[in-house]
C-alpha cells in the first residue's frame, strides 16, 4: 500500500511503517555517534513508543547497553489501515536491538491496569529477574481505574479565564483563544490521569514483586516553561498533576528504602501530546525558530542523551535548588526568552513565517507519524 499522511485535528490518523524505522535508526545512530556514562542494565520504560520515552529507550539501550521492557498503547495495523506510529517505532526499536545483541520485549495494554502491570512484571521476573531503573513516560487523555471509573484529563486553567494568541496550523492563522477554567472535578480528574498515582502504584508493585533493586533511580518528566504558558500549563489543570507528580517524587525517595526518584524538567517539543495543548505550539513554533538561531535547539534524542548521560548518571545527579533535572535549561536561558517573547509580542497571521519556525514545526509534527524521513521513498508501496 502506497500510506500518505490524513491528518485529522492534531493527530494523523496514518503512519509510515519504513519511516518511522528510519527515523528510530536515525535516533539510534545519533546514541551511538555520542559518548555514555555508565548507566543502569535493566530498564522498564512505561510508555515507550514515541516522543520522550521512545528517546529514553533508546539511550538506555545504546547508551548503557541496557536490557529494556516497554509498555505501549498502540495499536496493530487491520485491514488497510495502518498501524499506529507507536506500534511501528516499537517494532523497529525491537529489531534493530535484536540485531545489536540487546534485549527489548515490549507489552501492549493499558499501563494504569493491573492486568499490564502484572504481565510487565511476570516478563521483568522471568528474563532479568529485577529491574535498576523505571522511566515513567505516559501521557494519555484517559484513565481508568480499578474500579471502572473513567477519568479524563483536561488542559484548561485554574481560577480564571485565559486569553492569550494560539496558531490554527491548518488555516495558518494567529488569533486569540479563551481558555476557560477547570472544574474542580476536571482538576481532580486530570490529577488522576496525568499525576503521580500511577508511577507510585508502578513501584508498589515492582516493590511487592521483588523485581526492583534497592539502589533503582526512578524518572517521571515534567514541563515548567515562561509566563506566556504559565495559565494554560504549569499554574493550570495539567499543571495540578505535575505538581502531585512531583509530589511522588519525594514520596518515593522518602519510603527510604533506597529507591530515588526524580523530576526532570524537559524542553517543549512538537509529540502527539503537546500538539494539543492551545496556546503551546504557538510559543513552540517560534521557540524553534530562536533556539536554531542560536544553534541550542535539541529534540527528544538529544534531550533525553542529556538527562541520562549528563544529568543523572554522570556523577551524582545534578538537580537545582528544588531537586529537579533541568533539562529546560536551554529553553530557559535569558537570551532565548527575551528574543521568544519580543516575537510573541509581534506575531501575527501576517508575518507568521517570518517570526516563527513553522516549517520546522510541520516537519517535527509529519515526523511523528514516520513521514519526511530522508531516504524513504513515500511514493513506494510498503508492507503496513
Ligand atoms: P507522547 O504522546 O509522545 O508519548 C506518550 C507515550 O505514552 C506513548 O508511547 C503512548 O503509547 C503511551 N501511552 C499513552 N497512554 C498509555 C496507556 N494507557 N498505557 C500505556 N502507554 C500509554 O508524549 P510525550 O510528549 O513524550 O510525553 C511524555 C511525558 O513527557 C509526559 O509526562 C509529558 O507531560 C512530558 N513532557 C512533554 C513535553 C513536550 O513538550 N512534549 C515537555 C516536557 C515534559
Amino acid at each position: 500500500m502506497i500510506v500518505k499522511p490524513k491528518v485529522r485535528g492534531f493527530i494523523c490518523t496514518t503512519a509510515h511503517p519504513e519511516g518511522c524505522k528510519a527515523l528510530v535508526k536515525s535516533q539510534i545512530d545519533y546514541v551511538k555517534s555520542n559518548v555514555h556514562a555508565n548507566g543502569p542494565k535493566k530498564v522498564l520504560v512505561v510508555g515507550a513508543s514515541m516522543g520522550y520515552g521512545l528517546a529514553s529507550r533508546i539511550v538506555s539501550a545504546y547508551s548503557f547497553g541496557a536490557a529494556t521492557v516497554g509498555v505501549i498503547f498502540d495499536k496493530q495495523a487491520s485491514g488497510s489501515r495502518t498501524a499506529s506510529s507507536g506500534w511501528y517505532n516499537t517494532k523497529a526499536f525491537e529489531e534493530f536491538a535484536k540485531a545489536d545483541g540487546l534485549y527489548a520485549k515490549t507489552v501492549n495494554g493499558d499501563a494504569y491496569s493491573k492486568e499490564i502491570k502484572d504481565q510487565t512484571i511476570e516478563i521483568i521476573k522471568n528474563d532479568l529477574g529485577k529491574v535498576d531503573m523505571v522511566i515513567y513516560s505516559l501521557a494519555a487523555p484517559r484513565r481508568t481505574t480499578a474500579d471502572g471509573t473513567v477519568y479524563s484529563s483536561v488542559l484548561k486553567t485554574v481560577g480564571e479565564p485565559y486569553t492569550n494568541k494560539t496558531i490554527d496550523l491548518k488555516t495558518k492563522t494567529v488569533h486569540d483563544i479563551t481558555v476557560e477554567p477547570a472544574t474542580d472535578d476536571e482538576i481532580n480528574a486530570t490529577v488522576k490521569v496525568m499525576g503521580g498515582e500511577d508511577w507510585q502504584d508502578w513501584i508498589n508493585a515492582l516493590k511487592a514483586a521483588d523485581a526492583i533493586e534497592d539502589n533503582a533511580v526512578t524518572v517521571a518528566y515534567s514541563y515548567i516553561g515562561p509566563d506566556i504558558t504559565h495559565a494554560i500549563y504549569a499554574d493550570g489543570s495539567i499543571g495540578k498533576a505535575k505538581d502531585h507528580l512531583f509530589q511522588t517524587a519525594k514520596n518515593i525517595t522518602a519510603a527510604d528504602d533506597g529507591i530515588k526518584a526524580y523530576i526532570s524538567v524537559n524542553k517543549a517539543l512538537v509529540t502527539q501530546s503537546s500538539a494539543a495543548i492551545p496556546i503551546v505550539p504557538l510559543y513552540i513554533s517560534i521557540l524553534y525558530k530562536v533556539m536554531k538561531e542560536n544553534n541550542v535547539h535539541e529534540g527528544c534524542i538529544e534531550q533525553m542523551y542529556r538527562l541520562l548521560n549528563e544529568k543523572l548518571f554522570k556523577g551524582e545527579p545534578v538537580l537545582d535548588e528544588e531537586g529537579r533535572i533541568r533539562l529546560d535549561d536551554l529553553e530557559m536561558q535569558d537570551n532565548i526568552q527575551s528574543e521568544v517573547k519580543k516575537l510573541w509580542s509581534e506575531i501575527n497571521t501576517e508575518n507568521l513565517e517570518s517570526c516563527a519556525d513553522l516549517d520546522g514545526y510541520n516537519e517535527d509534527f509529519y515526523r511523528l507519524f514516520g513521514f519526511g524521513a530522508d531516504g524513504v521513498d513515500y511514493e513506494a508501496d510498503v508492507e503496513i
